[in-house]
C-alpha cells in the first residue's frame, strides 16, 4: 500500500508514510472487509459511512503537517484511522463523530490499540469543537458545502485546515492556512466524501434519509 498507492502517487513525507506503514488498517475495518483493508479504495464501516481511501488519508495528512506536541481536531472520526495517524505523528487529537455507535466503537478500538492521546466526542462537529479550541490542525473527513466560519475561527495562528468542499456529488480538497489575519486557500484536487450533516454542513433533508 505504502509503496504502490502512496509513494508512487506523490506522497513524500516520510513521517506520514511511516505512520501508514505501522498503523494496522485492518484493525479499523469490519471483519468482512479485513481482506480488502490495504486496497486502493474506501471501505464501508457502518450504515453509510466509509473509511477513506489510503491515498486520500495520506494526502490530507501530508498537507496538514501535524508536528509533535500540536493539537489536532478531526471532524467525522468514523472508525478512528485518521485520528490514529495524527496521534502517531505526535499530536494530541480530538475526534468528533455524529454516529454514536461508530464513536463508541472507535473509542474502544483506539483504547485497545493503546492510543492514549485521542479523545472521541459524540455529536455534530460541523462547527468544530469549541471546548478544546484552538487547533494547529483541523481535518474535516466529510464533504461540506462550505467551511464553517465558526470552525475556521478555531484554527490557531499558523494552523492548517484540510476539508473537502463542494457539492454532494463531488468536492475539491482544500488546504486552508491561517497566518495572522491572512487566510490562504489551495486546492489539492478533486475528491468524493460522504456528507457532513449538521449545522455547518448539510441538513439531513438535503442529503436524504439514507445518510
Ligand atoms: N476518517 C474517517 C472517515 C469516516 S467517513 C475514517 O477514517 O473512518 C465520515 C464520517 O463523518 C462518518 O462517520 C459520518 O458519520 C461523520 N459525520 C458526518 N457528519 C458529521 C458531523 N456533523 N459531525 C461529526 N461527524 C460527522
Amino acid at each position: 500500500m505504502v509503496e504502490e498507492q502512496l509513494r508512487r502517487r506523490g506522497i513524500h513525507d516520510e513521517r506520514v508514510l511511516e505512520a501508514m506503514r505501522v498503523i494496522p488498517r485492518h484493525k479499523f475495518v469490519p471483519t468482512e472487509s479485513v481482506g480488502a483493508a490495504y486496497e486502493d479504495r474506501p471501505l464501508p464501516i457502518g450504515t453509510h459511512e466509509t473509511i477513506s481511501q489510503p491515498y486520500i488519508v495520506a494526502l490530507m495528512t501530508e498537507a496538514a503537517r501535524a508536528a509533535p506536541g500540536e493539537h489536532a481536531l478531526e471532524i467525522g472520526g468514523g472508525c478512528g484511522y485518521q485520528a490514529a495517524i495524527l496521534a502517531h505523528l505526535g499530536a494530541t487529537v480530538c475526534a468528533v463523530e455524529r454516529n454514536t455507535q461508530l464513536a463508541e466503537e472507535s473509542r474502544e478500538r483506539l483504547e485497545r490499540l493503546g492510543y492514549g492521546n485521542i479523545e472521541v466526542f459524540d455529536g455534530d462537529g460541523s462547527d468544530g469543537l469549541a471546548e478544546r479550541a484552538p487547533y494547529n490542525v483541523i481535518i474535516v473527513s466529510a464533504a461540506t458545502p462550505s467551511i464553517s466560519p465558526v470552525m475556521l475561527s478555531q484554527l490557531a495562528e499558523g494552523g492548517r485546515l484540510v476539508a473537502p468542499v463542494g457539492s454532494l456529488r463531488q468536492q475539491e480538497l482544500l488546504l486552508v492556512c491561517r497566518q495572522g489575519e491572512r487566510i490562504t486557500t489551495r486546492s489539492l484536487g478533486a475528491c468524493q466524501f460522504v456528507p457532513l450533516i449538521g449545522k455547518g454542513g448539510w441538513k439531513q433533508e438535503e442529503v436524504g434519509p439514507k445518510n
